[in-house]
């Protein structure tokens, strides 16, 4: 098999279907849609699959937004992922118009090959990665057993092989006092709106002495109505991150002390809720790593190791499944050094001439991996074997 001539076939068939793939990721960012929302960019990735010649499902595993397509009829199954929500307000910021049309440019190329090396790709359509866990309903749904390796890459201002991820669980909470006239009564009135500001003041505090690559931050979500109403209701949501899940427990205990002592002190009720599901941190597989790093030096990227040149810190629901199946996260630059995701700013840079040649460069780095574990199982053996290892001692967290 003449690895570097199917790499360069690869290559090409990205390459010409390069004015869809921008398409594609342009109209995707032109309409910013939310968790599960995503109908408009579900239908644009699934009419092209099915025009790419895959067996498209539509809707899958219960998830109306969420889609599986598959082309090629043997050999290793090999998941490439597409995730195409938005943020509120600020749109695209997160770029995920670059990882769906890049995971479209991946599946479209490989379809072309796929039967003539004996290898099957299906393209994953994953709805609400920000804070809706598609992959983690749509793996306790059985999406990713029969997957021997799930690869995506996502934007950011520097190419590096890996995400730093954590763990991250969202927590609600609401706090219920008692209504009063601001200035007749009083002392009448019981202020959950201090009650929200007491607990956040206390996570302020609780920050100093919590592991330094751990996170906590919040926000109101409701503080009051008028104020000359003693506020009766207020609420909360709060993100809280660790390293691990493990590590995220303690951490989750010491939040929550915190926000119930700023309910004590007001004399308010306070009810919480641990959001469904977790994230879990990534493991991602070295040597499918060191192979996407190899692919993407030929596309003219030099990709850093997360910390020499540059990190960026967050969590994803593709930690999830890194704990499934073998699996790899790299970052892909669109933007200028120092840009953070989620910002207007970054929002511009997913549909600018950089968030273009990342579509393209991703899904040739993309497929061009998958070429390598189509021509090469026993790397995707070892991985698993190093996979199994990694989780022995854990419940899979789905
Ligand atoms: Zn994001
Ligand atoms: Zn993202």
């Amino acid at each position: 098999m003449d690895l570097p001539a199917l790499k360069a076939r690869a290559t090409d068939e990205v390459r010409a279907r390069a004015g869809v793939l921008l398409d594609v990721s342009h109209r995707i960012h032109e309409h910013p849609e939310l968790n599960f929302e995503e109908h408009r960019a579900h239908d644009l990735l699934t009419a092209a699959l099915e025009a790419g010649g895959f067996d498209v499902t539509r809707g899958a595993h219960g998830l109306d937004t969420a889609f599986v397509a598959e082309a090629g009829h043997a050999g290793p199954r090999i998941a490439v992922i597409c995730e195409y929500d938005a943020l509120p307000g600020i749109g695209h910021a997160c770029g995920h118009n670059v990882i769906a049309a890049a995971g479209l440019g991946a599946g479209l190329a490989l379809a072309t090959l796929a039967d003539e090396l004996g290898g099957r790709v299906v393209v994953i359509g994953t709805p609400a990665e920000e804070g809706g866990g598609g992959k983690v309903l749509m793996a306790r749904d059985g999406a990713f057993a029969d997957v021997a390796a799930a690869l995506m890459v996502h934007p950011a201002d520097h190419d590096l092989a890996a995400m730093t991820t954590i763990a991250i669980q969202r927590l609600i909470v609401e706090y219920q006092g008692e209504e009063a006239h601001a200035a007749a009564h009083p002392e009448l009135g019981r202020n959950a709106l201090d009650a929200a500001v007491l607990g956040y003041v206390n996570v302020a505090a609780l920050r100093q002495h919590i592991r330094p690559d751990e996170r906590v931050h919040g926000i109101f979500t409701d503080a009051g109505q008028k104020p000359n109403i003693v506020p009766a209701h207020a609420a909360a949501e709060w993100y809280v991150r660790s390293p691990t899940l493990a590590t995220l427990d303690p951490l989750r205990a010491r939040v929550l002390g915190c926000l119930e002592a700023g309910a004590a002190a007001a004399g308010c009720h306070m009810h919480h809720r641990w959001a469904d599901p977790p994230y879990a941190h990534m493991l991602d597989d070295p040597e499918l790593v060191e192979l996407y790093v190899a692919n993407s030096a030929a596309t003219g990227r030099t990709v850093h190791p997360p910390g020499s040149t540059g990190m960026v810190v967050g969590s994803t629901d593709m930690g999830n499944v890194s704990h499934l199946v073998p699996s790899i996260h790299p970052m892909i630059r669109v933007a200028p050094p120092g840009v953070s995701i989620h910002t207007p700013a970054f929002t511009g840079h997913a549909r600018s001439a950089a968030g273009d040649a990342a579509v393209v460069d991703g899904a040739i780095a993309l497929a061009t991996t998958v070429i390598d574990l189509w021509a090469r199982p026993e790397l995707l053996a070892s991985a698993r074997r190093r996979l199994d290892v990694a989780t022995a001692d854990t419940p899979a967290p789905i």
